[in-house]
């Protein structure tokens, strides 16, 4: 719990939200964090969500940080707290049309490519502008886009982190002035993981996501 603790006091001063990474790790390592307080946590796969969503407590407010398929939308858009990885148009409208079958409107926060790496999923700035702007999204009554994420290359390189997390937050400012500039909900900008997230404050990270850092090495297979 002292690395919870820690984390907590570094995130006070600019109050920006800590999502604990739970993925690989079972319920009885995210109860520890629980009952510390903890009830922001982060999963990458769909599936691996649900079977934990349905285990633990209710209060626990649920982030998806991995690639959804469009097919997977439905099980979770009925309590999912918050989507950061909206990559594509495509899986945009349909976890609207799943959550107006579950009335409610689910916040979501669009995923851009800003590493170097081939990564396969996210959107080119001009992609989602052009999204942003389209008679589809307009109408989309049961999503609420509340920010961007993105993920840095991994690389010791450091300053080409922060160039990355600063082209981030340059088109949160650009969504923000041209689409968003009247939503006050519109405010979140997802960077920052264990071994970049100092790096990620000091560049105006508003939502971290922190794994290994809390809950040690991941255990797969
Ligand atoms: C696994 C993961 C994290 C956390 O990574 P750590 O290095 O363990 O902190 C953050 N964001 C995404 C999208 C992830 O898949």
């Amino acid at each position: 719990m002292k690395e919870l603790h820690n984390l907590l006091k570094e995130l006070e001063p600019s109050h920006t939200t800590l999502v604990a990474v739970s993925k690989t790790h079972p319920p009885e390592k995210i109860m520890e964090l629980y009952n510390a307080g903890q009830r922001d946590f982060g999963e990458n796969r769909v599936q691996e969500m649900i079977e934990k969503y349905e285990q633990m407590p209710k209060d626990i407010r649920w982030h998806l940080i991995g690639h959804l398929q469009t097919n997977k939308a439905k099980y979770i858009t009925s309590w999912v707290h918050l989507i950061h990885s909206i990559d594509s148009y495509k899986v945009l409208k349909e976890v609207n049309k799943r959550a107006g079958n579950d009335k409610r409107i689910v916040d979501c926060l669009l995923q851009f490519k800003i590493a170097e790496e081939d990564t396969k999923y996210g959107f080119e700035p001009e992609e989602a502008y052009e999204m942003l702007r389209s008679e589809g999204f307009r109408n989309m009554k049961n999503v609420r886009i509340t920010g961007v994420m993105g993920m840095a290359t991994f690389t010791d390189d450091m300053e080409q982190v922060r160039r990355e997390f600063r082209q981030l937050r340059n088109i949160f400012q650009h969504l923000k002035d041209n689409f968003f500039a009247s939503q006050d909900s519109f405010r979140e900008l997802s960077m920052g993981m264990s071994d970049d997230y100092r790096i990620a404050l000091e560049e105006g990270s508003t939502m971290v996501r922190i794994g290994s850092l809390l809950f040690g090495e991941r255990m797969y297979g």
